[in-house]
């Protein structure tokens, strides 16, 4: 038997159990509680499916991941390239798909190049520095 999501005047709010001749011409389903039929609530429906949807398609990534203390700051520097693949508050790096990963890599590549030759032009001044005393 197929079950409706119904959010009934009782209180009970969750998934009824029902066949096609238990609901009334309305549409409303006999409630598990207290057995008056109930509307049946399609926007808890959608949302639940919304997230099971979410969760199957996103691929969480063991090999990335941030410090939640830093995962903003990640994500900002991302930008819309790979930023909305981290979790800003728990630091967990998802991918939708292959190609969302891919955008992510080269982002990554190219902020640590970034880094290294900030690095660099750094270690290079310091050098100058001593040498010239
Ligand atoms: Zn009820």
């Amino acid at each position: 038997m197929p079950t409706y999501p119904i959010k009934c005047a009782c209180g009970y709010a969750g998934d009824a159990v029902a066949r096609v001749r238990d609901m009334d011409q309305d549409g409303k389903v006999p409630c598990p509680e207290c057995g008056q039929h109930a509307e049946q609530d399609y926007s808890r429906k959608t949302i639940n499916n919304t997230n099971t949807r979410f969760t199957l398609t996103r691929q969480r990534s063991w090999a990335e991941g941030y410090n939640p203390r830093t995962a903003r700051e990640a994500q900002r520097l991302f930008g819309d390239r790979g930023g909305q693949c981290i979790d800003p508050l728990t630091g967990v790096v998802t991918f939708k798909d292959r190609h969302e990963q891919q955008m992510y890599e080269r982002r990554k590549r190219e902020l640590s190049e970034k880094a290294d030759r900030r690095r660099k032009a750094k270690g290079l001044k310091t050098t100058a520095d001593l040498s010239s005393e």
